[in-house]
């Protein structure tokens, strides 16, 4: 399946169409888009999907799309997660994950704006595959990971690169949890469509220039694994979300380093899921 947020209202996603969750259960189900990461709630949204008639529903408007998990109750980003970004910033490969939070205020949408604040010039994209969980989760091993999950969608970690490493103090949660730096969408998509979600195709574009191209499968500590090292000391629930890092490419990279202007778009594509597109704006 693919779940939207739509216009604020939880929806399925199916043949452009969006199905209103709350009004085709005639009430049954909550509007609240959060319910779409609750695993126990899929088989409900599964029949929905197959006896609605799609065509009956309005069709897909882009701009309408809001983050499919407008509401986190924790997020969690991995630093140096691909082996060829780890190359590009001249450092060994981890040993552990380094983990950072990333706040509910961060959340936007898969079209909204990516605020700048005003005087900051030093700020970056990174495109990452974000897995969002479906139920509780404690003390997982790596090999029942996945089933946790209530589906992945895609994401970008947004970062202060001035305050993440270069500030007296450096602040790498906040450098990385401003508002709007953490857009998701366009869909939350339930493992059942992605046959390989261990290795999806992701692509970075900055202003129509390709900047990130990557794969999954080059993740240096995979979704099950971050999800095993995480659940031995974190409670995750519904909704809890993980970036889980960014291929080489990122603007600091750039000789000379490119990062986000006015009037730049950032897009965010991975395989299966769907693309992003964020305008930037500086205020
Ligand atoms: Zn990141």
């Amino acid at each position: 399946m693919r779940l939207a947020n739509y216009a604020g209202r939880a929806s399925i996603v199916v043949d452009g169409h969006a199905i209103d969750v709350e009004r085709a259960s005639n009430g049954a189900l909550s509007s609240d888009p959060m319910l779409l990461s609750d695993l126990d709630v899929h088989p409900t949204l599964k029949s929905i999907a197959e006896a609605e008639q799609a065509d009956q529903w309005p069709a897909l408007e882009l701009a309408r799309l809001g983050a499919p998990v407008p509401r986190p109750p924790k997020g969690f980003g991995v630093a140096l997660n691909y082996r060829q970004h780890a190359t590009e910033s001249g450092l060994t490969l981890p040993t552990e994950p380094h983990l950072f939070g990333k706040m509910e205020n961060c959340v936007c949408g898969p079209f909204d704006e990516i605020v700048v604040p005003a005087g900051r010039h030093e700020v970056d994209y990174e495109a990452e595959l974000v897995v969002v969980f479906g139920r509780t989760c404690r003390a997982a091993s790596a090999g029942d990971a996945w089933s946790y999950l209530a589906g992945v969608t895609c994401g970008q970690d947004i970062s202060d690169r001035g305050e993440q490493f270069r500030l007296p103090v450096k602040q790498f949660t906040i450098a990385k949890t401003y508002d709007t730096f953490g857009p998701i969408g366009p869909y939350l998509v339930t493992l059942d469509e992605l046959p390989q979600p261990d290795a999806l195709e992701i692509e970075g574009r900055l202003s129509g220039q390709v900047m990130q191209h990557s794969n999954t499968s080059d993740l240096i500590f995979g979704v099950p694994q971050l999800v095993e090292w995480l659940s031995r000391f974190i409670t995750f629930q519904p909704g809890d979300l993980i970036w889980t890092g960014t291929p080489g490419g990122v603007g600091e990279a750039q000789k000379p380093p490119r990062f986000l202007r006015a009037g730049d778009v950032v897009e965010t594509e991975i395989e299966g899921i769907g693309t992003m597109r964020n305008p930037v704006v500086e205020r």
